[in-house]
């Protein structure tokens, strides 16, 4: 797939590395968007039934006549459409905004523990894995009790976690959890959303020595962790600046130092807390 790796799930479907995520992109220039990220290589894309876009991404894979097996589409369950027969209509409501006869990673959003509906709904993740209906099954914002607890409860092990991971917000704990339980790391919001973390001083040192941006360094971090990452931008030029992070390395030291910027600096929801219909 253009050349980015794959990582390989725990059921074997090998997923891209580097994907292109389309939280708050509206409607309107969703089709631009997914369009210049596949003119620049990516075919992994990240959207959700939430973001109000699964059409617009729908029409630029059609659009762009790339065949779907050359392509990686995750999509999320979100809250409100909890629950064994919910998920499975809202399911076939994003699939057919995605024009798609397959979806290749469907993940839940948010666990919403106080809904006490996240183990009805990983039972329809797994209704729709058993019919070939999507090619893998994760979450999104699980905590540790949640992920054990579906593991216990199912019997199936979530292929990723999607969670919010930057370096502000490194997610140590949380990332030996997944290790141990052989569930992937997805970071989102990889890049902090653009904010204070791009202008660091130590990602900016790090960044003049390699001659990259402070963008790349963050995101060959990840890369070089062994997390996937789903940059957002609508922008061309960052749009492939993101894409170009496979033609360097960081050291051990460089490596060494992020570490040190860790301060649990969350940007969205507490997971535990978070319980939005
Ligand atoms: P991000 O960390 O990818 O940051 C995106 C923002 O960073 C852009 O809007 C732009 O302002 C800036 N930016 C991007 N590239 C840049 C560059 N090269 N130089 C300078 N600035 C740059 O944030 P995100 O969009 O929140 O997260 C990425 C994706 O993760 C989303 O699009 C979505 O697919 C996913 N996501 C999932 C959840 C979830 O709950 N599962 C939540 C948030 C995001």
């Amino acid at each position: 797939m253009s050349g980015v790796p794959t990582v390989t799930l725990n059921n074997g479907v090998a997923m891209p590395q580097l994907g292109f995520g389309v939280f708050q992109v509206p409607e309107d220039e969703t089709v631009a968007a997914v369009t210049s990220a596949l003119e620049t290589g990516y075919r992994s894309i990240d959207t959700a039934a939430i973001y109000g876009n699964e059409a617009g991404v729908g029409i630029a894979l059609e659009k762009s006549g790339i065949p779907h097996d050359e392509l990686f589409v995750t999509t999320k369950v979100w809250n409100a459409d909890q629950g064994y027969d919910k998920t499975l209509a809202a399911f076939d409501a994003s699939l057919e905004k995605l024009r798609l006869e397959r979806i290749d990673l469907y993940l839940i959003h948010w666990p919403t523990p106080a809904r006490e509906l996240y183990v009805d709904t990983w039972k329809a993740l797994n209704k729709l894995l058993g019919d070939g209906r999507v090619r893998a099954i994760g979450v999104s914002n699980f905590q540790e009790s949640h992920l054990r607890r579906v593991i216990d409860e199912v019997g199936v092990v979530p292929s990723v976690n999607q969670i919010e991971l930057h370096p502000l917000l490194q997610q140590e704990k949380l990332r030996a959890v997944h290790a141990e339980l052989g569930v992937r790391t997805e970071a989102w919001s990889p890049l902090g959303q653009g904010g204070d973390l791009l202008k660091n001083p130590v990602l900016a040192e790090i960044a003049a020595k390699h001659g990259r941006s402070t963008a790349q360094v963050v995101l060959r971090w990840h890369l070089q962790l062994g997390n996937v990452v789903i940059p957002k931008s609508v922008t061309p030029e960052r749009i492939a600046e993101n894409f170009d992070v496979f033609g360097f390395e960081l050291d051990a030291a460089d490596i060494e130092r992020i570490a040190t910027l860790n301060q649990n600096g969350r940007i969205g929801p507490d997971p535990d807390e978070f319980n939005a219909a």
